[in-house]
């Protein structure tokens, strides 16, 4: 068993920044985990935290039922990929795979051997007497992998793994990474502040915002239902539209507008409550006409982007600078200047009451 458990975990560094909140976390055996959140937010200090590169000030980490929370990295049973691969430049890609056997005293033909066998999983063989330096990017991540697995660790820690490669072999290296997970079926926690990455990759995500956890789930969960407004403005390629409202009468005023209760929140919210109302641009309807039941302004700013246009209208009504914004497929575009109507789908409105759902 390699679930990792993570209980009132708080990081102070010496300057006196509090990197880690009593944080309290669980990875199941298994899992390919994400952890999330804007530059700052605690993801390395809590990777480099489980690795034991970093002490804990107070709580403690459990891998399995092996309590982590003192032992140095080498006795953790953990392998860590980091953002620059820190490969050996001298070494050749044999010589780095076979490294930490080196240092666990392998004997020199086992080390060969085992170099070997994981070079191929990963399609190296070719490579193993290059050094890093005649390496492409998406090469080198595959030999810093193949460090990592050789040595068959309980858990993987990856810090922004494919943060060096161009967009092109991202992708390619996103679908490599996932396969990989899955066949090797090892617990692996990655670091990333790419939510799209996040939600391709990972089977659960934890989105962190000030050495916090905001909210744990699959991608779907966090995607469709997030818990709080920093988790909705923060998941999606284009954030949440988030709009003042106010409930009336079993109903919302959102911009001028009376919009229907959603349906789940119905019996918690009172009238005269001031909410707020999130959308996402892909779930509202974009129309040149008047609709009933719709929020209406004047475009602004038409951005093209391939097969769809993100359009954001200044909605009348709405506080000064209201702005909301609704994906349009090609060829319905309005111009700037045009009045246009959007209608939010059914089941696809959140609620947030203080921030939260
Ligand atoms: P990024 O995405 O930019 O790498 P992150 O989410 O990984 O950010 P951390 O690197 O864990 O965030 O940093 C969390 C906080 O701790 C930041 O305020 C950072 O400035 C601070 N910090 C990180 N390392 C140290 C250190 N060695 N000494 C002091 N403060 C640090």
């Amino acid at each position: 068993m390699s679930a990792i458990t993570m209980r009132d975990l708080t990081k102070v560094y010496p300057n006196g920044v509090r990197a880690l909140d009593a944080l309290d976390l669980e990875i199941a055996d298994g899992e390919f985990f994400a952890l999330l959140g804007p530059s700052g937010c605690g993801k390395t200090t809590l990777l480099r935290t489980i690795a034991g590169l970093e002490v804990a000030s107070g709580g403690s980490v459990h891998i399995g039922e092996r309590a982590v929370t003192n032992l140095p990295p080498g006795k953790r049973d953990v392998a860590m990929v980091f953002q620059d691969y820190a490969l050996f430049p001298h070494m050749t890609v044999q010589e780095n795979i076979a490294y930490p056997l080196r240092i666990k005293k392998m004997d020199r033909r086992g080390r060969a051997e085992k170099a070997a066998e994981t070079a191929d999983e990963l399609g190296l063989s070719a490579l193993l007497q290059r050094r890093p330096g005649q390496l492409s990017g998406g090469q080198q991540q595959r030999v810093a992998l193949a460090r990592a697995m050789a040595c068959h660790p309980q858990v993987f820690l990856l810090d922004e793994p494919l943060s060096n490669l161009d967009a092109r072999l991202r992708l390619e290296a996103r679908t490599f990474l996932k396969r990989l997970q899955r066949e090797l079926g090892v617990t692996t926690v990655f670091v990333t502040h790419d939510q799209a990455e996040a939600l391709a990759l990972a089977d659960r995500i934890a989105v962190m915002e000030g050495g916090r956890i905001r909210q744990v789930g699959t991608p779907t969960e966090v995607f469709r239902r997030p818990a709080n407004t920093f988790v909705a403005g923060f998941i999606g390629s284009t954030p949440m539209n988030l709009i003042d409202a106010e409930a009336h009468d079993g109903e919302l005023a959102v911009a001028g507008t009376r919009l229907p209760m959603p349906e789940d929140v119905r019996d918690r919210v009172s009238a005269g409550e001031k909410l707020v109302y999130g959308v996402r641009p892909e779930y509202l309807d974009y129309s040149a006409e008047p609709v009933p039941g719709a929020l209406s302004g004047q475009v602004v700013v038409v951005e093209n982007l391939g097969s769809f246009s993100l359009v954001s209208l200044d909605v009348a009504g709405g506080a000064a600078g209201t702005s909301v914004q609704v994906v349009v497929p090609e060829g319905r575009e309005p111009e700037p200047g045009d009045t246009g109507w959007v209608v939010p789908r059914p089941g696809r409105t959140l609620l947030y009451r203080d921030g939260e759902l």
